[in-house]
């Protein structure tokens, strides 16, 4: 809950399907390193929506390794598996609003309908959803769901954007007043199908509820703000202040990747780096 005397609240967010990298070390430092600066509030939270994919190891492995860094953060740790329903609320909430649409494709369909589209508009997730499900009539949403038809449910962008008001920005450290083009990603998931909420949805939903006033995280997630602002208007929550970082790259100029294990922290600690070299090291690296 938001303390009303703490001013800057940030917060790490990893999603525990592998094992912390340099990355997140440097995400994670960076964002200590601000709150304690600013006077502020460190927040950990592990973002498991994709109960398939998240290990309970990969949470103790993220604890072990942010302690090994030095950081702490305040308990108890939200978790997302465990608040679905804060998820399922603000879904109702946008659906309410006449802003959501149940989306019955399949990854097939999708792919068939811009296959015989032709040109398909691409955004920085890949292909723009081309809108099928949503001009279904009420009576064909409800008789597919009546029938047990497995459904996600989109954002009617389009919908969404006649009932925001006055400019669509936010503010961004490194970058300045960004205006949101939030058309890049379209009508994105707001539930998918196999679990009842998405990272764009829960996401939003906890930095509101969390009170968090700056966004530390990497610039791979920069596209991503351009729906978050629109989701946050429409649920009437303050949109952060956004800081996207340069991400670390490896002595091949790439991404770091939870698959490749010989960058992960435990194998750092493993081979006898001290958090502190590590620390130093990333910092002079940091974009
Ligand atoms: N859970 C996301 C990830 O691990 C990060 C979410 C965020 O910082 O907004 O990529």
């Amino acid at each position: 809950m938001k303390d009303a005397a703490v001013n800057f609240i940030t917060r790490f967010a990893p999603s525990p399907t592998g094992r912390l990298h340099k990355g997140h070390a440097y995400s994670a430092l960076l964002a200590n390193a601000r709150a304690r600066a600013e006077g502020g509030q460190f927040i950990l939270r592990i973002e498991d929506i994709d109960t398939t994919r998240c290990k309970p190891e990969f949470v103790d492995g993220i604890y072990e390794d942010l302690a090994w860094l030095g950081i702490t953060w305040p308990e108890p740790v939200r978790r997302q598996s465990e608040h679905f329903a804060d998820y399922q609320a603000a879904l109702e909430a946008l659906k309410a609003k006449g802003v959501a649409y149940p989306c019955f494709c399949t990854r097939k369909d999708i792919e068939a309908e811009i296959a015989g589209a032709g040109a398909a508009p691409h955004g920085p997730d890949g292909p723009i959803y081309p809108g099928i499900c949503r001009d279904l009539s009420a009576d064909e949403r409800e008789a597919k769901i009546a029938e047990g038809t497995p459904h996600a449910w989109r954002l009617d962008l389009a919908a969404a954007l006649a009932l925001v008001t006055g400019p669509l920005e936010w503010q961004d450290e490194l970058k300045g007043t960004i205006t949101a083009t939030p058309e890049e990603l379209g009508d994105v998931v707001l539930a998918r199908k196999d679990t009842p909420t998405s990272y764009h949805l829960s996401v939003v939903v906890d930095d509101g509820l969390q009170g968090i006033t700056h966004i530390i995280r990497g610039e791979d997630l920069f596209h991503a703000t351009h729906i978050h602002v629109v989701l946050q208007r429409l649920l009437g929550l303050a949109t952060p202040v956004y800081h996207h970082h340069g991400l670390m790259l490896d002595e091949h100029g790439q991404r770091f990747a939870k698959r490749n294990k010989s960058v992960t922290l435990e194998s750092l600690r493993e081979a006898g780096e001290s958090p502190e070299a590590l620390k130093r090291n990333l910092l002079s690296q940091g974009g």
